[in-house]
């Protein structure tokens, strides 16, 4: 016997027709990469995704294929992720942040066909289309006026996203979604936060669906109609954390910054559109409170702040309570859709009687897990630990949101209960609260991108004067963690000063290394303490430079 109920396949076209039809005149509010700010609503995004489809069916994408994007949040990159999804192709969305060959190698290995590109990453594209065998054109999101005039910089066959959009517009009355399988592909997004080459998590439309439910949800962002949403973190970030489908599931107004996140830019459109609930890195917090604090200004309408993406200082969510914002310290992955668990106020019968401290210690840890994101914690032989404050294990999570298999990997990520460990340390107390204590995967994040130490290990390897290498995350105030590399020279190496300042050099102008992961300084050492096992010991590096400042002359430029 089964239940008697309507099988309606949970697809994303529905939460934009949804949109479309009960919220038509909500507002989206974008600044373009053009400039201007211009505003929109769900009725003008539901048409325009339509269009969006036809132009893509007319060059000729199918079920199952891939389309990259590599653009800012905006209504152009909102909408074709809507027309690309629709139609039952995959939206793969490309971190603009990353190096050349690693963009290159994410974009080839996805098979993308076409990349729907903003003007400001063209010269990227340029660099490396020659890489991609399979890329048959790229779509600018800009209109005709805008276009740029073709050079041996940019890729050759550049399409005019407004003039696609336009040729498609008399077919509009005649097109209808597909009524697509809900575990049909959807999106697409490599996560450098991983041993070995960038993996790609590929989410069906019910992961998305049902993430989005719980974005929405009272104790996550807590968003309705009401609400008005400065989408902040990228789309090239774990599909912005989910908000691009939650806003228009229940009609919020979206605000959406384009390519301008600076202190300044994100203050001015809080402001200006009355924004009430944001999402944002640590790193784009600091920006937004160093310019309330040079102008001596404060935020009037913003209520609720959620912080994700890399540890929450306890003192960043201290000064943003005084000033009356409720902070929600939120942990996720790319592998999670990628919200896993969302500090919550803490109920009445065990706020009784902690002080404000307390309060703003739980504040400080990362929250309860929601209800599709199992969560357990094993130590090094796979036992169980309690959940008692106290024992620390590898953190583990299973559920409908979360990865089974990266894109295009024979190989399950999962066990054989489909537990997916996340490569983060932590601690669970008997209240249910989990506390990220540390990271077992080998990797830095500064200011919310990935910095590969492998990766920089490798390259500092290849300077003919050095003999091995290890990069360690040492904190850093506004970029939560930086690269610091720590080098022994080969035999005859010479002056160790010299040798760090050709080694920095090396690694600032080695194409393979992004301008954001540069190693803020290098430190010579006759050696490096290893492992009974031989590897190098990372534990005793971080305890032989807790505290270390890196010197003056390796402060290169970092994002
Ligand atoms: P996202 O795009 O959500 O940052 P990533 O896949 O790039 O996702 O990074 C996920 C990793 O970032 C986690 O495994 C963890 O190491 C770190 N992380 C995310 N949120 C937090 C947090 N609130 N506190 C500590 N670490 C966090």
């Amino acid at each position: 016997m089964e239940g008697r109920m309507q099988d309606w396949p949970l697809i994303v076209s529905r939460v934009l027709e949804y949109a479309a039809r009960w919220h038509p005149a909500q507002e989206i509010v974008c600044r373009t990469v053009e400039g201007p700010v211009i505003i929109s609503s769900y009725a003008d995004l539901a048409r325009r995704a339509r269009l969006c489809a036809l132009a893509l069916q007319c060059l000729g994408i199918r079920h199952g294929d891939v389309v990259g994007t590599l653009a800012w949040n905006t209504t152009r990159h909102l909408e074709s992720w809507y027309g690309i999804m629709g139609i039952g192709a995959v939206c793969h969305t490309l971190n603009p942040r990353l190096s050349d060959s690693d963009i290159a190698y994410i974009a080839d290995h996805g098979q993308d066909r076409i990349i729907f590109a903003d003007t400001t990453f063209l010269p990227i594209l340029g660099r490396i289309w020659q890489q991609l065998p399979l890329l048959e054109a790229v779509v600018v999101l800009t209109d005709r006026q805008h276009m740029p005039a073709p050079s041996p910089d940019l890729p050759p066959k550049l399409l005019c996203y407004e003039q696609l959009l336009d040729a498609a517009t008399p077919q509009l009355s005649s097109f209808a979604w597909p009524e697509l399988d809900e575990n049909t592909p959807c999106g697409l997004c490599y996560t450098s936060g991983t041993t070995g080459n960038p993996k790609g998590v590929r989410y069906s439309h019910r992961s998305n669906f049902l993430h989005s439910f719980i974005v929405t949800q009272p104790d996550a962002l807590c968003i309705g109609a009401e609400n008005s949403m400065l989408m902040v973190v990228p789309m090239f970030h774990a599909n912005s954390w989910g908000v691009n489908f939650a806003a228009p599931m229940v009609g919020c107004r979206l605000v959406l910054p384009g390519p301008a996140l600076d202190g300044a830019s994100m203050y001015h459109m809080i402001e200006a559109y009355k924004v009430d609930v944001t999402a944002m890195v640590p790193t784009v917090v600091v920006g937004l409170l160093q310019h309330l604090a040079a102008h001596n200004t404060s935020l009037r309408s913003l209520r609720r702040l959620v912080i994700g993406g890399a540890a929450a200082p306890r003192s960043m969510i201290e000064t943003l309570e005084r000033s009356g914002i409720e902070v929600r310290h939120m942990w996720g992955m790319t592998e999670l859709s990628p919200v896993g668990s969302i500090g919550l106020p803490t109920g009445p019968q065990l706020a009784e009687g902690m002080s404000d401290d307390d309060l703003l210690d739980r504040k400080a840890c990362q929250g309860r897990p929601h209800v599709l994101c199992d969560m357990r914690l094993v130590d090094d032989s796979g036992e169980v630990l309690p959940h008692d404050g106290s024992a620390v294990g590898d953190l583990q999570v299973r559920g409908p949101i979360v990865v089974q298999q990266y894109h295009r990997h024979e190989q399950r990520t999962v066990d054989a209960e489909r537990w997916f460990s996340t490569g983060d340390v932590a601690s669970i107390d008997q209240h249910g609260t989990m506390k990220i204590s540390d990271r077992s995967k080998d990797v830095v994040k500064s200011g919310g991108e990935w910095i590969s130490s492998i990766a920089l290990e490798n390259t500092a390897a290849g300077h003919p004067k050095v003999l091995e290498a290890a990069v360690i995350a040492i904190p850093d105030e506004r970029w939560g963690e930086r690269p610091l590399l720590i080098v022994v020279p080969q035999p005859h190496a010479g002056d160790s000063e010299a040798l760090r300042l050709e080694v920095l050099q090396y690694m600032a102008s080695h194409p393979q290394v992004a301008k954001f992961a540069r190693p803020d300084d290098v430190v010579v050492l006759p050696e490096i303490p290893h492992t009974a096992t031989g590897k190098v010991s990372k534990l005793t590096l971080r305890k032989m430079f807790e505290g270390y400042k890196p010197r003056p002359a390796g402060g290169l430029s970092k994002l």
